[in-house]
């Protein structure tokens, strides 16, 4: 079995009962959230050996993401509770005509709390891979400082690393944010992004711009995320293009980070491009035919038989 690592934060998200203004809504249900939380369910529902590095509040909600994602079969010996922290939430404000609002309550977010010195080799002994995203970076300045250290030991360890820069212009600016990207991609092997976020952080998303842009930062496979197109990939100097699955998305939220892993899977596993982009759409599509963020992320088998075009049989 291969093995992957990532690092980030959770909290937990509150769907609301109903739709309308937040303040007519009388009950939501819970739920857990965060980008690299999906990712790692992602890559546990598909069978890879995922360990997730956190901190979590040491309260009740807390308690609710540990429970979580070790249900799902995430290794979680790198999840610490710190006392003094809260766990954060948000609550999903849903209009009638579909559209939504986040109203975050982010408190000191647990994870503030991980330093540099945490992080240490023997946390990577096993690692075949190390995915990042950008949500960790924004969450605070320091984090930059973790994720380098992150790095600088995938390389001594020639540990292959992904990045989903996965920008959140709620937490920081886009220059702030192209700052910090600046000094990750030169050690990202496999740069997994939206198509309008590459257009933000290149200001070009032309087949030549980001030909230079994977020549300028050595960037071994460049994977361009297009929601209802599918997705691209180049590789070798080659471009590889897969339309996506048509299935009838619920709730889009989440599909890129199971897109994620699922890319990650099929590299792991050694498929060729066109496979690992099948793939990876696959596991997107799937995504968003259910509600919540990691609830519609798919197994093995599921992936497999969209692949197959069949049904799955329910009874
Ligand atoms: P987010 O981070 O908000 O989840 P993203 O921009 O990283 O989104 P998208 O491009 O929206 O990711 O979606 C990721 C992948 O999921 C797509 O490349 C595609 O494979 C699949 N996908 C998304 N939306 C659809 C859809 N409507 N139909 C089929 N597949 C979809």
């Amino acid at each position: 079995t291969y093995q992957v690592f990532t690092l980030g934060d959770a909290l937990i998200t509150f769907n609301p009962s109903e739709t309308g203004p937040l303040r007519y809504v009388p009950a939501f249900s819970r739920k857990v959230g965060g980008a690299e939380l999906n990712f790692a369910i992602g890559c546990a529902r598909l069978g890879l050996h995922t360990k997730w590095a956190s901190r979590l509040g040491g309260d009740e909600f807390g308690r609710v993401i540990y429970n979580f994602a070790r249900g799902e079969g995430v290794d979680m010996e790198q999840v610490k509770f710190v006392e003094n922290y809260p766990t954060s939430l948000n609550f999903k404000e849903i209009r009638e005509d579909g559209s939504g609002k986040t109203f975050y309550y982010r408190y000191q977010s647990p994870i503030l709390t991980l330093e540099p010195e945490d992080i240490t080799e023997t946390m990577f002994a096993d690692t075949d891979l190390i995915h990042l995203t950008g949500v960790f970076l924004a969450i605070d300045p320091k984090n930059l400082a973790i994720a380098k250290r992150v790095l600088a030991i995938a390389k001594d360890k020639g540990i292959k690393v992904s990045f989903d820069p996965n920008i959140r212009l709620k937490l920081w600016t886009l220059e702030q944010a192209n700052a910090a990207y600046q000094e990750i991609f030169p050690s990202v092997d496999i740069l997994l992004t939206g198509l309008d976020e590459i257009d933000m952080i290149i200001g070009d998303s032309s087949e030549s711009a980001l030909e230079k842009f994977a020549a300028e930062f050595n960037i071994e496979q460049l994977v361009i995320k297009d929601g209802g197109n599918g997705a691209r990939l180049y590789r070798d100097e080659t471009w590889y293009t897969k339309e996506a699955f048509k299935v009838t998305p619920i709730d889009t939220v989440g599909a890129g980070d199971g897109f994620d892993a699922g890319y990650v899977y099929a590299m792991l596993h050694g498929y060729s491009p066109e496979e690992a982009l099948e793939f990876a759409n696959g596991v997107g599509a799937l995504v968003t035919t259910v509600s919540g963020d990691n609830e519609g992320l798919p197994y093995l088998e599921e992936v497999q038989a969209l692949i197959r075009n069949e049904k799955i049989i329910e009874r």
